[in-house]
């Protein structure tokens, strides 16, 4: 019995120790699994953002490798025209979605300027004949897409549902077969933006937003580099005063055209021959007694007269036509696919609208009116080469002026024959 007493007393002791501590050990294994509990949303939704950024990561590091490439392509020296089909192509392949496009930009014209707002415009689409066309177009500043294109940020469905987002859009027409994007990237080049991308259902996973943000900013460069160089291109081929072609681009125009037409002459040989492409006429004109219109009114109505001309006769030849300015007040139409019959024609329309245009001061003229005189010649009776069709409407308007003016006439063929002679009256209809 006595030897009991100790273990019972050892059995208490451990009891009382054992029991709070095993107590505790239990409250706490189930705070543990309460706690547990409460974590696994959070850390499956750890998971979940990890395996997004992998994905993300995944698809930025196999983008950013093949970007050296589409850069190379994008940079190739593209013209306007080029770049946003090659900006598809690079989106597509990137992102692989179920639909895109490329919307530029429209330049107002001079006269609309001001009074129509900017708009945006399809010039590449995909897939190619689906919903979007190319021509579609979309006002700049209203709807999802003029918000992206204002506010210059790339935009998802989810940035565009966000309250403080969709409460700054303003109302608008949104683009006919692409209503809802599911990514806009607006092209901005020095805080101007020059167009939009636009993405539906990329089917690659990762994030679409970064990729098409690197695209959009090498697409909006290059868009820029490209209309600088054709503006300056255009700018260096026309004439500062009357803004119709130089010399020097008519010049060069007059060469290709000549080269093209012998190369569809030769094509058809055999065939039907002096076809009309293998034809080309010019029309050269000179401005009848300008000295005189110079010193009565002054040499600014001068320039004036000039730039009303230009402009009166460039409003009406064909769009296929060529018209510069080719000295000072000598003019030049290079007609394409025309015989000289059908040039004298449109020589003669000119000369008539001229003369009859109310141009300032034009009853001081010796003739009454601005008159024009002028020689036609055709590809290749007249002449085998740029040279020798000019020298030959040389020599038809020369004699113009000496029949008295404001006349044209057809280069003559044989010098013994008869000229083919006023064909002002012979060429109307
Ligand atoms: P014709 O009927 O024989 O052609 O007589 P014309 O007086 O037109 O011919 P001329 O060659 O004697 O004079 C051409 C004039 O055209 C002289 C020149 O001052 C004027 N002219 C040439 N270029 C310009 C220009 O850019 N501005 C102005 N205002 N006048 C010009
Ligand atoms: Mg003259
Ligand atoms: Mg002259």
């Amino acid at each position: 019995m006595g030897s009991s007493v100790p273990f019972f007393l050892g059995l208490a002791i451990t009891a009382g120790v054992l029991i709070p501590l095993l107590l505790r050990f239990r409250a706490s294994a189930a705070e543990a699994r309460a706690e547990s509990e409460a974590v696994g949303p959070q850390l499956q939704s750890l998971r979940r953002t990890n395996k997004q950024l992998q994905d993300d990561l995944g698809f930025l590091t196999h983008f950013l490798k093949d970007y050296p490439r589409l850069a190379r392509e994008l940079y190739s020296g593209l013209g306007e025209r080029q770049i946003p089909g090659v900006l598809l192509n690079i989106v597509q392949r990137s992102l692989e979605p179920q639909q895109a496009a490329i919307l530029v930009r429209r330049e107002e014209r001079a006269a609309d300027r001001g009074k129509a707002p900017p708009r945006l415009v399809v010039t590449a689409a995909y897939p190619e004949g689906a919903a979007v066309k190319k021509g579609a177009e979309v006002p700049l500043e209203t709807g999802e897409i003029g918000f992206a294109a204002e506010a210059q940020i790339v935009v998802n469905r989810k940035d565009l549902q966000a309250e403080e987002t969709a409460s700054q859009i303003k109302p608008g027409s949104v683009l006919p077969g692409l209503p809802e994007p599911d990514i806009i990237a607006p092209l901005v080049f020095d805080q101007e933006t020059l167009g939009v991308i636009l993405v539906a259902k990329p089917r690659k996973s990762g994030d679409p937003k970064a990729a098409l943000r690197l695209v959009a900013q090498s697409g909006a460069q290059v868009l820029h580099t490209a209309a600088q160089v054709s503006r300056m291109r255009l700018t260096a081929e026309m004439d500062g005063l009357t803004r119709v072609f130089n010399k020097k681009h008519m010049e060069q125009t007059l060469n290709e055209r000549v080269y093209r037409a012998a190369c569809a002459a030769y094509d058809q040989r055999g065939g039907e021959r002096g076809g009309p492409a293998g034809t080309l006429s010019i029309f050269l004109f000179d401005i009848d007694h300008f000295k005189n219109y110079n010193d009565q009114n002054g040499h600014l109505a001068g320039d004036k007269a000039l730039q009303e001309l230009a402009a009166l006769t460039q409003s009406l030849v064909r769009k296929d036509d060529i018209f510069g300015r080719f000295g000072g007040e000598e003019f030049l139409l290079i007609l394409p696919h025309t015989n000289a019959t059908q040039a004298l024609f449109a020589a003669e329309k000119i000369r008539t609208a001229i003369s009859k245009h109310s141009f300032p001061f034009a009853e001081k003229q010796p003739l009454g009116v601005i008159s024009i005189s002028g020689g036609v010649a055709e590809y290749p009776q007249d002449g085998l080469d740029a040279a020798g069709l000019l020298a030959a409407a040389d020599g038809a308007l020369y004699k113009a002026k000496g029949q008295g003016r404001n006349r044209t006439m057809a280069a003559a063929r044989e010098p013994a024959a008869p000229a083919a002679g006023a064909a002002g009256e012979a060429a109307r209809p």
